[in-house]
């Protein structure tokens, strides 16, 4: 079953506080990718609290060179390293030089068999990337709706491809149990001011995990002009992306907890669900 678990290794803004650390994200998914959406200072000690070995990583997607999205890079490449570990490394164009200074591979887009992360350029103050990261889950027929197919006819269905049958055209879509769409994805955005022609260009997703750096006390047109967003963005930002599940992150240090955002976010209706988790929370989403 596609099941992502999503452990929020540190939910603050660019200046740490205690309790809450420097922007950084693992998340494991059912095919076994383990990834490290940006790398925080600090980022390999709070992966280790949550279990996991830097060297077991297979990528860490970085959004933007902003020092509190990146400074846990270089130590976290030096562990993984001294383990065998060889993560693949994302990061917008911009900054592929400065990057492979580090000795590593640098790519802004990443592909293996039912696994692809790729930039969507986001709405920041310096060149930065949003990670769309999207799983092919396959499909399931509907039995009904495939009993009076010819055998030739499924496999190419099977295979994406359109087929006419007795005059009709049919698509896969229209053979396919429920609802069900047969990629999955997941949207981080990183650092970003509002940014609604990308979000339209992006089309759905399932998740979002999206900054709110301010809640309702600070002007939205300061937040913007910051290259920030405030949790009203987030949440116009996921039901544009028609996304079930919002998580909102990056919440500024000037913020002695999240209670405002977690009390904005209770007031959302209808769904998406929105979830505004503390430092090491952890969650299991299934897609
Ligand atoms: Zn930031
Ligand atoms: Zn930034």
């Amino acid at each position: 079953m596609p099941l992502l678990k999503l452990v929020f290794l540190g939910t603050g803004g660019a200046v740490p506080r205690p309790g809450s650390a420097l922007p950084a994200i693992y998340l494991e998914d059912w095919l076994g990718n383990r990834v490290l959406l940006d790398a925080g200072e600090g980022a390999q000690y709070r992966l280790l609290e949550a279990g996991v070995s830097p060297a077991s990583l297979t990528l860490i997607a970085v959004t933007h060179m902003h020092e509190d999205h990146v400074l846990g890079l270089p130590g976290t490449l030096a562990t993984a390293s001294l383990f065998g570990g060889r993560p693949v490394v994302l990061a917008p164009r911009s900054a592929h030089d400065v990057l492979r200074g580090l000795g590593v591979e640098v790519m802004e887009r990443y592909e293996s068999r039912r696994f692809r992360v790729s930039c969507v350029r986001t709405c920041h103050t310096i060149d930065a990337c949003g990670w769309l990261l999207e799983w092919d889950a396959g499909i399931k027929f509907s039995r009904d709706k495939i009993a009076e197919l010819p055998r030739w006819a499924v496999a190419a269905l099977a295979r994406g491809e359109a087929v006419e049958v007795g005059g009709r055209v049919i698509r896969q879509d229209d053979v396919v149990e429920g609802r069900q769409r047969r990629f999955k994805r997941l949207l981080y955005t990183g650092d970003t001011a509002p940014c609604p022609e990308v979000w339209s260009a992006v089309g759905e997703v399932d998740v979002l995990i999206h900054e709110a750096a301010f809640a309702d006390d600070v002007s939205p047109r300061k937040a913007h002009r910051e290259g920030h967003s405030t949790i009203v963005d987030a949440v116009e930002a996921a039901r544009a992306l028609r996304a079930r599940v919002l998580v909102v992150t990056h919440v500024s240090a000037r913020y002695p907890d999240k209670s405002r955002h977690k009390a904005l976010a209770r007031v959302v209706r209808p769904p998406p669900y929105v979830y505004v988790p503390d430092d090491m929370d952890a969650l299991l989403i299934s897609l």
